[in-house]
């Protein structure tokens, strides 16, 4: 029985999303594709709010966050963290011998404006990276304030993961002065997992031009110019069936409208955090809660692996918490096409099963 994915990511995909995976395929280096890829681009500049090109890649989010830390750190990157995927990008420059130094929050606050200050401060960092909604803990940092400390330092590039919260939540990357902002399909988006997506700035690419050792497959200046000098195609050969699948799905999103779009994940968050407030608490503070997923604090002590077998019997499925904080939480996801009702019936479950 497929259960109903109230995970986070990857996430339940359409019928018809999942019938463009299926259509016929094309030559990688045809004028077809150039304009499947085009068509991509003017579109995802849309969800982001960015006049910036946009790189597509065929793979996961991490393959961009890579790509970006190794492309564009010319001296030393600040990674800022709140959680797993904050601490990736820490991993990511060890095993890629950049140097990097890592800046937690205590476990469940966000990353804060002036953490950011005192660190780039120092005048020691030309790329920062921030997440701007953690998976793992539920955290949604307050990337607004801390934009406007980054653009106090023009040579710093600002890359910011934002793999769960794209078009879940309104990201203005151009407002926001984000040089790399980077996503993947599997979350908010509504696509199956494989393909990452990111918009890239002047002054990323910039930075790209004086980093001599940026790799091969995920070079971003190459991955640019063969988007910009190519006519918007791709290096290598690209997952074909998840390009179709974005194009038709950014109809989609589009067509919902952006601010209903935003509207309806923010409905479905309030609507969790009020019944995680009733029934458990709030894992992160409701000021840093995320609008695409909700971590729940397991004050009940209940064993989060049999809630979710009796959600499994039922054709549902949560997520435990993540690393540490497995047992002592539990993560609902609400992105993409969920619907508030869906949503609701779920909760309804879990009341049946703890009551
Ligand atoms: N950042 C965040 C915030 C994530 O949630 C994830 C995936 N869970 C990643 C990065 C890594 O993305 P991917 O799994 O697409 O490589």
């Amino acid at each position: 029985m497929h259960k109903k994915l109230f995970i986070p990511g990857p996430v339940d995909v359409t019928p018809d999303v999942l019938e463009k995976m299926g259509t016929p395929m094309i030559g990688h280096r045809t004028k077809d594709a150039s304009n499947l890829q085009r068509s991509i681009s003017e579109k995802m500049q849309k969800v982001m709010f960015t006049n910036k090109p946009i790189l597509l890649s065929t793979s996961s989010g991490t393959g961009l966050m890579e790509g970006s830390i190794r492309s564009c750190t010319r001296k030393r990157a600040a990674v800022f963290s709140v959680g797993a995927f904050g601490k990736r990008w820490h991993e990511i420059a060890e095993a890629n011998g950049i140097p990097a130094d890592l800046f937690e929050s205590e476990i469940g606050a966000p990353t804060t404006p002036e953490m950011v200050e005192e660190v780039l401060a120092t005048g020691k960092y030309d790329l920062v990276t921030i997440t701007h909604n953690e998976t793992s803990t539920g955290i949604m940092n307050p990337v607004e304030a801390i934009a406007e400390v980054i653009k106090k330092y023009p040579d710093v590039v600002f890359a910011l993961d934002t793999v769960s919260s794209m078009a879940g939540t309104k990201i203005e990357v151009d407002q926001l002065g984000v040089d790399l902002c980077i996503t993947s399909t599997q979350k908010a988006l509504g696509l199956p997992p494989g393909m990452a997506i990111c918009s890239i700035s002047e002054k990323a690419i910039e930075a790209a031009r004086q980093v001599p050792n940026r790799g091969y497959y995920l070079d971003l200046l190459a991955l640019y110019e063969y988007t910009q000098k190519k006519d918007h195609q791709y290096p290598s050969t690209p997952s074909l069936s998840h390009m179709f699948a974005l194009n038709y799905q950014l109809d989609r999103i589009l067509e919902e409208g952006l601010e209903n779009r935003f509207q309806r994940h923010l409905k479905m968050a309030q609507y969790t955090r009020c019944w995680a407030k009733e029934q458990f608490e709030l894992f992160p503070k409701e000021a840093y809660a995320s609008n695409t997923l909700t971590t729940v604090k397991n004050t009940k002590g209940l064993s989060v692996a049999d809630l979710n077998k009796e959600l499994g019997k039922r054709g549902y499925s949560i997520s435990n918490g993540y690393g540490s904080l497995k047992e002592k939480t539990f993560r609902i996801a609400h992105m993409a096409d969920t619907t508030l009702e869906e949503l609701k019936t779920l909760l309804k479950e879990i009341d049946d099963i703890i009551k």
